[in-house]
C-alpha cells in the first residue's frame, strides 16, 4: 500500500483505539465529537464543527455501514492526508481511490483488530472465523471475508464463497487462487488440498472456504 494511505490508516486506528474500539456508529460518532444531522445525501465535514449528514430514509443495516464510512471520511480529513491520498493515483482515479481507502478504514471501525484477534484465537484459520466475525459485527459474509484475509497484511490468506459448484465471491491477501469469481469448480479439494469448508447457517447452498492459496506477493 502507499505511504499516505498507510499513514491515514494508522492515524484512524490510533483514534479508534482512543475510543476503546467502539463499534456502535452513534456512540463512536459521539466519542469522536461528530454530530449527525439528517439530510438528502451521506456527507462528512470535519469542520469545525464535525458533522456527518445522513439520509433519513436509508435502509437501516446499510445505514450502519454508511455511518462508519462517513466517520472514516472525518478521520481521513483529521489526518490531514486527504490530498496526499488523492495524489497517490492519477487525477481521474483519485476519487475512487479515496473511497477505497475510506471503505478499508470503515471495515476496521466495524471489525476492529481486538475483535478479529479474539475470533482468530478461538477459531484459527477456519471458515468458522469468518462466520463468527460476520455474526459478531453484523456484516455480510463478503465484508467479513475481506476483513479476515487482510487482518495480518504480512500473511497469505484467501477465502471464498461457493454457491452450488460456483465461486460467488473471493477475497485474497498475498495469495493466489486457481480460480476466479463465477468459475465453476466442482472439486475444490483437488485444486486446493488445504481448503477448509463450512456451510453458512440458514443458507443451504452457500459455503465458506479458507485456504492459504499460493503465496503471491505484490512488489
Ligand atoms: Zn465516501
Amino acid at each position: 500500500m502507499r505511504d499516505a494511505t498507510l499513514a491515514a490508516i494508522a492515524f484512524a486506528l490510533a483514534e479508534h483505539a482512543r475510543t476503546g474500539f467502539e463499534t456502535d456508529p452513534e456512540r463512536l460518532g459521539h466519542l469522536l465529537g461528530v454530530r449527525f444531522i439528517p439530510g438528502t445525501e451521506a456527507r462528512a465535514s470535519n469542520g469545525p464543527p464535525s458533522i456527518v449528514t445522513l439520509p433519513k430514509d436509508a435502509y437501516a443495516p446499510r445505514q450502519r455501514f454508511t455511518t462508519h464510512h462517513e466517520l472514516g471520511h472525518i478521520l481521513v480529513q483529521r489526518s490531514g492526508l486527504e490530498d496526499d491520498i488523492r495524489a497517490e493515483v492519477s487525477e481521474e482515479d483519485s476519487e475512487a481511490h479515496l473511497e477505497l481507502v475510506v471503505n478499508f478504514i470503515a471495515a476496521l471501525l466495524v471489525m476492529p483488530q481486538p475483535l478479529v484477534r479474539a475470533i482468530h484465537d478461538e477459531h484459527g484459520d477456519t471458515p468458522q472465523s469468518i462466520l463468527a466475525l460476520a455474526q459478531a459485527a453484523r456484516v455480510s459474509l463478503p465484508a467479513a471475508m475481506h476483513r479476515w484475509v487482510s487482518h495480518d497484511l504480512g500473511a497469505c490468506r484467501a477465502a471464498f464463497l461457493t454457491s452450488g459448484s460456483y465461486i460467488s465471491h473471493i477475497a485474497t491477501c498475498n495469495a493466489w487462487l486457481p480460480f476466479w469469481r463465477y468459475d465453476r469448480v466442482p472439486e475444490l479439494e483437488t485444486c486446493l488440498p488445504d481448503v477448509r469448508m463450512a456451510t453458512a447457517p440458514n443458507r443451504l447452498s452457500l459455503r465458506v472456504g479458507v485456504t492459504q492459496g499460493e503465496p503471491y506477493y505484490y512488489s
